[in-house]
């Protein structure tokens, strides 16, 4: 399915001479019927789907929540690109691209990216993929905002949206304890976490990240990780993607997980949610190998 050429249909003017291959190829994907519309029935497991492309497959969840580190996992487990719009724009913003100069001043406003650029840019992401031979997509970070999602949906076949979630309070404590190594650029963790049990929240323990010994002195905390920014951004968060949550819910495709813990306890729990226990134990294989 060339989702590039149909996504950047969607962003042309009616009026304008669109191919009719991209126009019919944009008709087939609306009318085309959707596939596992029980998340829970899901299968990913090799061999036992029919389909003659990778996963597509999208992520949701809060800023801090670990959902790039699961999301890039999966697309090494799997096969499929794992793409990140936040990856996109920085990109664009480092490139000699047409948006570059549009961007940096969005940016430098502190504005949002408008869903027109960053679903350009996807498109583009996308059709490189294509024409590289990529099969199906781990997107991280899109869609964003419901209208996004109405794009998207309207587009192309998502399988499976998982949305990863986090106790609150822990989840502040991961970002508070966030560090940059000033030199290398390095990303570490110093909260050590022990959330007792609450309120019927299960008892959670996450160990730091510490950085190597040469990186220790180097150490700086990102402006904006503070308690009240990163509670703002949370709001926002919540306020945005609770009608994207509501719109995946609604079709059947939406897959809670409540993260457990750390990505050791995490991502077995995981694998298993998604029938991909046969992966792991792949894994465990080459692991001790
Ligand atoms: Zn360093």
């Amino acid at each position: 399915m060339a989702m590039a050429a149909v996504l950047n249909r969607v962003l042309r003017s009616p009026s304008s001479p669109s191919s009719s291959a991209i126009a019919s190829r944009f008709l087939s994907s609306l009318s085309s019927s959707p596939t596992n519309s029980d998340p829970r029935r899901f299968s990913a497991s090799k061999g036992e789907e029919s389909k003659d492309r990778g996963v597509q497959w999208v992520f949701l969840g809060c800023p801090g929540v670990g959902k790039g580190t699961y999301a890039s996992r999966l697309s090494n487990l799997l096969g499929v690109p794992h793409i990140a719009t936040g990856d996109l724009v920085r990109e664009e913003l480092t490139s000699s691209g047409p948006l570059a100069q549009q961007l940096k001043d969005i940016v430098n406003q502190g504005k949002l990216v408008s869903d027109e650029i960053i679903i350009n840019l996807l498109s583009k992401r996308l059709e490189n993929g294509e024409a590289k031979g990529e099969s199906g997509f781990i997107l991280d970070g899109f869609p964003r905002t419901i209208r996004q999602a109405v794009i998207l949906e309207g587009t192309t076949d998502i399988d499976l949206v998982i949305n990863l979630k986090l106790r609150e309070d822990v989840l502040l404590e991961k970002c508070l304890g966030r560090r940059i190594c000033s030199q290398c650029g390095g990303n570490f963790n110093v909260a050590s976490i022990n959330a007792k049990e609450e309120n019927g929240k299960p008892a959670m323990s996450m160990a730091p990240l510490l950085p190597p010994a040469h990186c220790t002195s180097k150490l700086i905390t990102r402006a904006d990780d503070t308690e009240e920014v990163v509670k703002e951004r949370l709001r926002i968060y919540n306020d945005m993607s609770q009608p994207v949550e509501d719109f995946y819910r609604g079709r059947g495709k939406l897959l809670e997980f409540d993260l457990p813990g750390g990505i050791p306890e995490s991502w077995p729990k995981l694998l298993e949610v998604l029938n991909l226990d046969e992966y792991h134990e792949d894994e465990k294989k080459s692991a001790v190998a």
